[in-house]
């Protein structure tokens, strides 16, 4: 069976998810280059899952690792996710698809679907500075410890009231440590804590000097601080990057949620299948 025909056979199987307003896109599409020439750089949450009260609790809608998997053929493989998360935990939340991705903000990296993962970074955690950090959960109830391998995360998304204690307690961490390598990285209603030597842009760099994504045009779509370094070097390979849920300056548009990220990923997907039709 031939590609196109297996794709509508999918199609008719697998209806594209409802939960979509078609009318919202936000990003002219002309923007983007043929996929052929694109890389496709995509944050996981807040960019293309809805955050939830807990990181635990977020899940892939239907049709997106569908999507996800044609446009990972569709650019030769050039498609990686850019998370905090490891490549372990993207996977499960993935599962059973995997993806190309930079894992641990850049701490390790995967290259294509079948590839071992490549530790860039992977410096011990002292566990000195692992157990006061730690101990931070312990001021409120609703504090949430994270383990992400290669940083820790303080979330307090059930509980806001805590935020400037939180940043307090590790500010006198860092005083009492001020030779531990690390840095302070605060999101959305999550403080977390990694080592300094690595960060999503040098993940991103490095992904970008290896097959399949060398040489071509980045489009990155983010929507932390954490991502911000990411869209900083989006100009040194010409590339594109977005930014969801807010406005940054320098991008070069943005998403007001990650449902419209889909939907976009979506409709890049439609209009090279016109293209080649026509
Ligand atoms: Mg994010």
């Amino acid at each position: 069976m031939s590609q196109d025909l297996l794709e509508a056979t999918l199609d008719e199987q697998f209806p594209p998810e409802q939960e979509e307003t078609p009318e919202f896109v936000p990003v002219p599409h002309a923007l983007v280059p043929h996929l052929s020439e694109t890389a496709i750089l995509l944050d996981i949450d807040g960019t293309l899952l809805d955050l939830m009260p807990t990181p635990r609790e977020v899940w892939v809608p239907p049709g997106l690792a569908r999507t996800l998997n044609r446009l990972l053929r569709r650019t030769s493989g050039a498609l990686a996710l850019v998370s905090g998360r490891s490549l372990n935990d993207i996977d499960l939340i993935f599962a059973p698809d995997q993806f190309p991705a930079v894992g641990g903000h850049g701490a390790e990296m995967r290259l294509a679907t079948d590839a071992e993962a490549v530790d860039i970074h992977a410096p011990p955690r002292e566990k000195e500075l692992k157990r006061r950090l730690a101990a931070i959960a312990k001021l409120s109830p609703g504090i949430l410890l994270e383990d992400k391998g290669y940083s820790l995360a303080l979330h307090y998304r059930l509980a806001p009231h805590a935020e400037n204690a939180i940043y307090e307690a590790v500010s006198l961490i860092r005083a009492d440590l001020p030779n531990a390598p690390i840095e302070v990285l605060p999101g959305k209603l999550v403080c977390e804590i990694k080592h300094s030597g690595f960060t999503k842009a040098t993940g991103v760099h490095e992904l970008m000097s290896r097959e399949p994504f060398k040489g071509r045009r980045p489009l990155f779509i983010g929507d932390d601080v954490t991502d911000e370094s990411v869209f900083g070097i989006m100009p040194e390979f010409n590339g594109l990057s977005f930014s969801v849920g807010r406005r940054v300056r320098g991008v070069d548009g943005h998403f007001d949620a990650p449902r419209d990220v889909r939907q976009f990923l979506a409709r890049l997907l439609d209009d090279e299948s016109a293209t080649a039709a026509s």
